[in-house]
């Protein structure tokens, strides 16, 4: 679905991230985790389409297409979504003209009939009821003075709404409490399915007790430098990040 190889990116002459490489495929869930500042949001942006970086080298295929040469809007029509560390608030759009606006955009794309007043409303509340989101939400501005957890939980009702082929959450899980945390894993979880790929990143380990990766990555100064199965998490949880920041530097040192 998505494979990456030897991206390096940079932002105002600094590299971030540096001869990249990671392979997704469909049904997978992926968790990059590491520490603060080593790449993992503007790998997410470099996904998704955002333009204040600047891609060295390398390439991203995704579903056989070169993703780069895609607009961000192309990106978001064939199936890829990043739900915001930090999302934005939209004055004045409703999240419910939001979202029946993206989804017949996605809808045109696909060649279907725009939805329905009312069918936008049946499923609307089927995914409302899917992330236990509190219905005055979606009559009220896009994250208009939403909390810190409610904007978390939005970011996942619009997964759910959009159906994403490839979602990537970037610390979906930070600032929620633990319950606000099982409804976002619950939606995570119930929308995975074996055509579609979930790339999570989570500084914690927390969230992924409750939504259990394939694959765990550790991403430390641009590049991932470690990778295994569920049990990584747990291992970067009691023994932190120092390890691997030593190891890594043993292998610069040994190349
Ligand atoms: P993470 O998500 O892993 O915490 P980021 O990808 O956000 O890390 O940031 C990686 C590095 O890139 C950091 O050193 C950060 O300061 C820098 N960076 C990110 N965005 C910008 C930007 N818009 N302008 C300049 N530097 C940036
Ligand atoms: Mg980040």
């Amino acid at each position: 679905m998505l494979k990456i190889t030897n991206l390096s990116v940079s932002i105002d002459g600094k590299t971030i991230l540096k001869n990249f490489e990671l392979q997704v495929g469909a049904g997978e869930v992926h968790a990059i985790m590491g520490p603060n500042g080593t790449g993992k949001s503007t790998l997410a942006a470099v996904i998704a389409g955002r333009d204040h970086f600047t891609v060295e080298t390398g390439e991203i295929t995704y579903l056989g297409n070169d993703l780069l040469e895609m607009e961000p809007e192309m990106r978001a029509r064939e199936g890829i979504f990043l739900g915001f560390q930090y999302p934005v608030e939209i004055p004045g759009v409703s999240m419910a003209t939001f979202m029946r606006t993206a989804i017949n955009e996605m809808r045109k794309h696909k060649e279907l009939p725009p939805l329905s007043g009312g069918e936008f409303l049946k499923l609307m509340e089927e995914k409302k009821n899917l992330v236990e989101i509190h219905s005055k939400l979606t009559n009220r501005s896009v994250n208009e003075g939403f909390s810190g957890g409610e904007k978390k939980k939005n970011e996942i009702f619009q997964m759910a709404m959009l159906e994403p082929k490839l979602a990537i959450l970037d610390e979906t899980d930070s600032g929620l409490d633990i319950d606000a945390l099982k409804v976002v894993a619950n939606g995570v979880n119930r929308l995975r399915t074996p055509q579609n790929a979930t790339i999570i990143i989570t500084h914690y380990q927390r969230l992924l007790d409750f939504i259990v990766p394939d694959f765990v990555h550790v991403l430390y100064d641009g590049r991932i430098v470690k990778s295994g199965g569920k049990e990584l998490a747990l291992e970067l949880e009691s023994k932190g990040y120092d390890w691997v920041k030593q190891e890594a530097k043993g292998s610069y040192a040994s190349n």
